[in-house]
């Protein structure tokens, strides 16, 4: 696992996460103490970035030379338990990172593996030829990315606590056992009400990890400035301010329940100044108001006190024309110390 000489240094382990120094504190912690993690937050604020920036962190490791990473000292897959794997290999971190998209089709059975009935009839139901190993295994050594891990039915949460507690899992007729010697990093988004509640006895496994919104408009610029495309076309820094804290205002709006990621930002960003490439000039107010409904009008969520009223679509339209207006007017003199004060509501 990740060194605790690296852990407790003083350098920034995870620069791909601009911000969330507190965050990533919590997250050194808990890897020192190699404990399994749930990452909390609204989605596209980095919860796969910072995943992968952990798997980064592993040191190489010598595995069997099989699909699944096993580990040379306790071979897991039927290939290797069945001496058929001679060859080892050396991965990076990185290439010990496996991603599992949580849903509620998802069986134990694609997590953990499943018997071919057809090899089943042919070798025998217990036989190792007729086990096609599922995608945990892949993660042996490494990180099992688990996004979204409350859209999964509770049958597959079982399973799962079964493999961290015990290291073994039964499917079928079969108990297969392997070490359970991978990190355990699962999401979840707070504001997502379609999902199954996660048991007490599974959260109980986990220490939650909370990640906000960036938090302050320098950060989110440097976000912005490094992640977001840039066209070939003039967007001053004020004009950037300009959409970037009009995002920070709808984050901060009452009325609004789902509130507009990095990704709105980003998306804001990108689509101004291809606006202001097709008008031929460098980016305005009004390259801004034509990229806002497609970029923000289906990323929010009016609170349904408002909503039957307006639609987030009208609702929009008349946020930003307020606030073209006061820009133009020169309210907003200075964000920066506007989202200083407003800064503690963004958690
Ligand atoms: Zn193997």
């Amino acid at each position: 696992m990740i060194t605790t000489q690296k852990l407790v240094s003083k350098e920034d382990i995870f620069p791909d996460i601009i911000g969330q120094d507190p965050t990533k504190n919590q997250l050194r912690t808990a890897l020192l103490t190699q404990r399994h993690i749930v990452l909390i937050g609204a989605p596209g604020i980095g919860k796969t970035t910072l995943a992968k920036s952990i798997a980064r962190l592993l040191p190489d490791e010598e595995v069997m030379d099989c699909e699944f990473h096993c580990s040379i000292h306790a071979p897991a897959c039927p290939l290797c338990r069945a001496g058929k794997t001679k060859q080892k290999k050396i991965l990076k971190g990185e290439d010990r990172f496996v991603r599992v998209q949580g849903s509620p089709d998802l069986t134990a059975e694609d997590l953990l593996g499943d018997i071919d009935p057809i090899k089943a009839l042919q070798f025998g139901p217990l036989s190792l030829e007729a086990f096609t190993p599922g995608k945990i295994f892949r993660a042996n050594q490494g990180i099992l990315f688990f996004d979204e891990v409350n859209r999964c039915p509770e049958r597959l949460q079982n399973a799962l606590l079964q493999v961290l507690e015990e290291g073994k899992a039964t499917i079928g007729s079969y108990v297969l056992e392997f070490p359970a010697s991978f990190l355990f990093i699962g999401t979840m988004n707070p504001e997502d009400s379609s999902t199954e509640k996660l048991s007490d006895v599974f959260l109980d496994r986990f220490d939650m990890i909370y990640l906000g919104y960036p938090e302050s408009l320098d950060i989110e610029k440097a976000i912005v400035l490094k992640k977001g495309k840039k066209l070939d076309v003039i967007c001053s820094d004020h004009m950037l301010e300009v959409m970037i804290y009009f995002v920070r205002m709808l984050r901060q709006d009452e009325n609004i329940q789902r509130k507009p990621s990095v990704r709105a930002t980003l998306g804001l960003y990108e689509r101004s100044q291809a606006n202001a490439l097709l008008n031929g000039r460098e980016v305005t107010l009004e390259d801004i108001r034509e990229a806002v409904i497609s970029v923000l009008a289906h990323r929010i969520e009016l609170k349904p006190s408002v909503k039957y009223l307006r639609s987030s679509l009208e609702y929009l339209r008349d946020e930003f024309k307020k606030y073209s207006e006061e820009i133009r007017q020169n309210k907003l003199r200075s964000f920066k110390q506007t989202d200083e004060h407003e800064r503690g509501d963004f958690r």
